[in-house]
């Protein structure tokens, strides 16, 4: 067993390290949080001039085409910085690419590949609707209908990331009513400027630099070529391409959880009480030493499975333990970082406000720890479905 970075993988690292201490420094992360919907497009133009955008796609279609890996090293770089911005960077990658790479045709990979390596192509997967994100089949009414060469588009997706700036969105509709839904489902690829599509903004607690939307799509012509894999196999399709996805979203959570410690060692070294720094007194350590005891143990898990999705292994109960164990880490440490830092916690000025209202995000998206439970109970250990 080998947890070294090889040396291409560190010198990702170190790349990533110092973009991250040069350009996405607190202040301007700060001011992302507070001025932002989505990163500026000056510093997204930045990232992709690094490759952030194409990290695991091919070279043949315009990217790196490094492993998962080397995407891990990036995403929680970026995310110690802020999950705002590792999303915003890895949006088209994780919601559009990754679909197509896995699923799409070789038109679709030659025409929007390397549109999202270079930065140009923004994506959004909208597949959850106002009536539920968990039981999506229960839920969803979005449909459309066979016109000629188009399929004809209606329904409503909510909390969508990233919807109000997407050239593209990743979309599940169903396309045959009369059979059991899973096996009614299509996935589409709709161009956001297309006619009868309203997206509607909603205000968020935390990880304000990547907005959610509501998105209205009223008789939207989407051209039948644009169907993503096969008609009506879209709900095993798509969702077959999405583990990547909770990789992500772990990464987004460590990150949380890695700037929230740093940031609370750091104001236990400085502050004072009793003649002495906080830092010095046993529980204050405690705490300190329970969130790098989480991270480490989140930290190997996430890597585990990009090891395991690198070597071609099944990873979908492990991805789903990664989710939750990193979300309690960033959970633990943003609780602990708001005591550490006794009043301050609750002063906009001071950070960890920020860390405490980004990780809320990670519990329930893209899938809650609930539902991740009942994923592993089911398919990691042979548990009867309980719902
Ligand atoms: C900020 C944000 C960004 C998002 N981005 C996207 C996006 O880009 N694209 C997209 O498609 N969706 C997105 N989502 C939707 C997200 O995936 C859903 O919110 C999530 O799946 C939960 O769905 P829900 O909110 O409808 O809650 P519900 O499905 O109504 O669930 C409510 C509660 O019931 C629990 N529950 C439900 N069923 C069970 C069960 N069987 N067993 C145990 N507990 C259960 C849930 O765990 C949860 O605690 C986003 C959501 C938010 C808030």
């Amino acid at each position: 067993m080998d947890f070294n970075l090889t040396q291409e993988q560190r010198i990702i690292r170190e790349t990533y390290r110092k973009f991250r201490e040069k350009e996405l420094t607190p202040e301007y992360v700060r001011w992302v949080d507070e001025n932002c919907d989505y990163l500026p497009e000056d510093m997204l133009a930045k990232l992709a001039d690094l490759g952030t955008m194409g990290v695991t796609i091919p070279q043949e279609y315009g990217g790196l085409g490094l492993g998962m890996t080397e995407f891990c090293i990036i995403a929680e770089e970026l995310s110690i910085a802020s999950p705002a911005v590792a999303m915003c960077a890895l949006i088209g990658l994780s919601f559009g690419a990754t679909p197509i790479m896995g699923i799409g045709t070789e038109e679709q990979k030659r025409r929007h590949l390397p549109q999202i390596a270079a930065g140009k192509e923004k994506w959004s997967l909208c597949m959850t609707e106002p009536d539920g994100g968990t039981d999506i089949l229960g839920a969803i009414k979005t449909s459309s209908v066979k016109d000629r060469d188009c399929y004809v588009v209606n329904g409503t997706k909510m909390w969508i990331s990233g919807a109000h700036k997407a050239d593209y969105f990743t979309t599940l509709v169903i396309t045959d009513k009369a059979v059991e839904r899973k096996k009614g489902l299509s996935a589409l690829i709709i161009d956001s400027k297309s006619e009868g599509i309203t997206v509607r903004p909603i205000r968020k607690l935390g990880i304000h630099g990547c907005g959610v939307n509501e998105v209205h799509f009223e008789d939207v012509r989407v051209p039948a070529e644009n169907l993503l894999g096969h008609e009506n196999r879209g709900w095993y399709e798509l969702l077959g391409t999405l583990n990547p996805e909770r990789i992500s979203t772990s990464l987004f959570s460590l990150g949380i959880a890695q700037a929230a410690l740093n940031y609370a060692l750091q104001y236990s070294r400085e502050r004072k009480a009793f003649g002495k720094t906080i830092g010095s007194f046993q529980i204050l350590q405690h705490y300190l030493a329970d969130i790098a005891i989480e991270i480490e143990n989140a930290r190997n898990l996430v890597y585990k499975c990009a090891w395991l999705c690198d070597t071609g292994r099944k990873y979908d109960v492990e991805v789903s333990m990664a989710k939750i164990v990193a979300c309690r880490a960033s959970e633990l440490a943003a609780l602990h970082g708001m005591e550490i830092l006794g009043g301050y916690g609750f002063a906009m000025e001071y950070d960890m406000q920020r860390y405490f209202r980004d990780y809320k995000q990670m519990k329930f998206s893209p899938i809650s720890d609930e539902m991740a439970r009942n994923y592993i109970a089911e398919n990691g250990l042979g548990l009867p479905r309980s719902f």
